[in-house]
């Protein structure tokens, strides 16, 4: 007998939780391919090149808003040393 026991329960548990995410992530790939380039800012904010949709903002949100928040594209964002913006 080993020492780590996996019972049905916990394996149907782990099945369940994998395909609720392989669902959220999903859901997440089909909302953002609906973003719409007139509500969002597009391009990136120190090269100024366009981005992609995963990485634009929502003019509307808050961060946009209060705190100026703009895409940032993958090049730059690997200049940057700590990746926190
Ligand atoms: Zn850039």
């Amino acid at each position: 007998m080993s020492e780590v026991e996996i019972s049905p329960e916990d394996e149907a548990r782990y099945m369940e939780i994998m395909a609720a995410y392989d669902e959220a992530m999903r859901r997440e790939a089909e909302r953002i391919s609906k973003r719409r380039a007139a509500d969002h800012h597009t391009n990136c904010r120190d090269c100024g090149k366009f981005t992609g949709k995963a990485r634009w903002v929502l003019k509307d949100s808050a961060l946009a808003k209060e705190r100026n928040h703009r895409p940032l594209c993958e090049s730059c964002f690997d200049e940057y040393d700590d990746n926190f913006y």
